[in-house]
């Protein structure tokens, strides 16, 4: 990288619908007033965690903080039908929202309850799960985690042994859950546990829901290489589940965890969290110096990626695509998504360029220190995104075999 005083600051993603034209009035207005409620609840600290982000969401109080400032207005379950709480809004409005917040440096919320398991009660629960459940994830008093990966049950999931015994109208689990995201930050986990040995493995697995406080369950930490403790391995010694917490009918948790899958991939936008990588890029640019022709070069490809991503999400969006039945359809956002995610990442690491290799674990105040700092672990933590929420081989296996058998039409 060449390193001259002119700051660089031209190359620049086109915001789709944030900076094009706005077509409709209604839009317009709305869009006036999420920037309103952006300008007087988003505190200095809050963006700043928002800015600081390298995993799937902010530091935890951050996130409760702007959890309970969005509950408060009635913003907090945007792709919630209205009778659950819901806010009403059309596609494009949640988008235009996602993409707000991105631009205003809001945190990221820790959001498995609000993203998967609430869509989930409100689709397949009971009309008691959904009143003691959905109240507090939209609140934000109770925060899932998921308990479905294991030790040689990852992509090939329908393999986990954590058993679930019957005993009067409980279960009785034993076994141990890994890679269980923010179990120690959580006091609930929806989890798949195996309640009959079948000859197909999908057969024989149940939808549990779990108080962590339950005596037997022990969450012990993992720290991953971008020095971040996110995940867990949960470990259960006899834990009793009453069996009002399973969802679905027992030995079908299978398809209870499909429906959830396809909520967890497609109920919510992922261009608000590339808009924000976007947004640390551009800050690098403001210090970053003259660029290299090859990095322009990339920058600007980056940058018209970044606007055809959002100009399909849209459409898919807006077109209803993403309504969870067209499989082969959030396989390829999932791709996509956390491809370019990852080559921003780099693309960011790049800019830090030799205060990279030494601003980690420094604790100067001075922010190209800070910056380079966040760019590493940044460029570390986004390694994860082609393997969490399925791994992107999986996903390709989908698109190829929906693409055999004719059934891609987009
Ligand atoms: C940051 C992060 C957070 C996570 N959070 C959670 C969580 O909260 N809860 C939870 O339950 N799990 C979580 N996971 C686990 C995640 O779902 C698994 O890591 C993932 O499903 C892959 O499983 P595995 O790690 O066992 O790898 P494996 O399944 O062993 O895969 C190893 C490699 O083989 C490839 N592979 C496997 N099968 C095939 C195939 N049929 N065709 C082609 N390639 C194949 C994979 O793509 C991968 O590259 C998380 C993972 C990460 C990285």
């Amino acid at each position: 990288m060449l390193h001259q005083t002119a700051p660089d600051v031209s190359v620049r993603a086109p915001h789709v619908l944030c900076e094009a034209p706005v077509e409709t009035r209604d839009l317009q207005s709305f869009i006036e007033q999420v920037r309103a409620f952006l300008s007087e609840n988003l505190t200095e600290d809050l963006r700043e965690a928002g800015r600081r982000t390298t995993g799937v969401h902010s530091e935890i109080e951050a996130s409760r903080t702007w959890h309970t400032r969005l509950y408060r207005r009635g913003w907090i379950a945007p792709s919630w039908p209205v009778e659950f709480g819901g806010t009403g809004w059309t596609s494009e409005q949640r988008f235009v929202f996602d993409q707000e917040c991105a631009r205003a440096d809001a945190p990221i919320l820790f959001a498995g309850g609000l993203r998967s398991l609430g869509p989930l009660i409100i689709a397949l629960g009971t009309a008691q799960q959904k009143r003691r459940y959905l109240p507090p994830i939209l609140s934000g008093d109770d925060l899932w985690c998921q308990g479905f990966s294991e030790s040689g049950a990852g992509s090939d999931l329908a393999a986990i042994a954590t058993r679930a015994v019957v005993k009067g109208d409980s279960y009785v689990v034993s076994g141990r859950k890994l890679w269980t995201t923010g179990a120690h930050l959580s006091n609930r986990m929806f989890a798949l546990v195996r309640t009959m040995q079948a000859d197909k493995p999908q057969e024989g697995i149940t939808f549990l829901l779990i108080d962590m406080a339950t005596p037997g369950l022990c969450v012990k930490p993992i720290v991953t290489m971008d020095g971040q403790h996110e995940f867990n391995e949960v470990v259960f010694d006899d834990v009793v589940v009453p069996q009002a917490n399973r969802i679905g009918a027992e030995n079908d948790g299978w398809s209870v965890a499909k429906h959830l899958m396809r909520f967890a991939r497609t109920n919510n936008t992922t261009c608000g969290l590339l808009r924000r990588v976007w947004r640390s890029i551009e800050r690098a640019l403001e210090t970053s110096g003259l660029l290299e022709p090859s990095l322009r070069t990339r920058l600007t490809a980056l940058a018209c990626k970044l606007a055809t991503f959002e100009a399909q999400e849209m459409r898919l969006l807006s077109s209803g695509r993403l309504s969870g039945d067209d499989e082969a359809g959030s396989s390829l956002m999932k791709l996509s998504a956390t491809e370019l995610h990852q080559q921003m990442s780099e693309v960011f690491l790049e800019l830090s360029g030799p205060l990279g290799i030494v601003a980690p674990g420094l604790a100067f105040g001075d922010h190209r220190l800070r910056d380079a700092s966040h760019a590493v672990e940044k460029y570390l933590a986004t390694r994860a995104a082609s393997i969490y929420s399925g791994t992107n081989e999986i996903h390709r296996n989908v698109l190829s075999k929906a693409l055999m058998a004719g059934k891609v039409g987009w």
